[in-house]
């Protein structure tokens, strides 16, 4: 299969939530056994030799391939979560979004200075959600840090936000 059967699968939907946005649409990228089956197999290659030993999954759709990911790599899964969710003490990172602005936390404990840590959400925008979660990321403090996605969307640049030496990784772009 290739990534073009994978970019064919994700739904366009228009002015969603709000018009002028074009939102992809990944349940129709994860409904298919095939698909699931052909992106956990690049992924895992992908990263089988970078020793992760945590996955940070965003919520929601971080959520998905996130465990899937730390399953196949043998690593743990961290959540970082929408405020008021996690119960133990948190740091929190606030952002701004293609539409609107959030805040975003993560357990103090859930990661140590040894952890080699993948960062996965479904999709590069603007950058401001990744950039948020790579802050809490360093704010804790660990060995180091990759980035993941499974859509890119180009036209917006999010790529420039991160420092060069941050290896960013998406798999289909718009
Ligand atoms: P950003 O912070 O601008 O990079 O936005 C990325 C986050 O917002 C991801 O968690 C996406 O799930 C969601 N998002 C932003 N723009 C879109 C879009 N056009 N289609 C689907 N999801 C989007």
């Amino acid at each position: 299969m290739s990534i073009e059967k994978l970019r064919n699968s994700v739904r366009n939907i228009p002015d969603f939530p709000i018009e002028g946005i074009q939102f992809k649409d990944v349940t129709t990228l994860f409904k298919s056994a095939e698909n699931l089956r052909e992106i956990t197999d690049i992924l895992t290659k992908m990263y089988a030799d970078k020793g992760i030993t945590k996955v940070v999954g965003i919520e929601s759709r971080g959520f998905i391939m996130g465990p899937i990911m730390a399953v196949e790599l043998g690593a743990g899964f961290v959540p970082v979560r929408k405020p008021g969710k996690l119960p133990a003490d948190v740091f929190e990172e606030k952002y701004e979004k293609e539409y609107g602005t959030d805040a975003i936390q993560i357990h103090k404990d859930a990661l140590s200075p040894d952890d080699v840590v993948l960062i996965h959400d479904d999709l590069l925008a603007t950058g401001g959600t990744m950039i948020a979660a790579y802050n809490l990321v360093k704010k804790i403090g660990v060995k180091k840090v990759y980035i993941n996605f499974l859509i890119e969307l180009e036209d917006m640049k999010g790529r420039e936000l991160f420092a060069k030496d941050v290896e960013v990784e998406t798999l289909i772009k718009f």
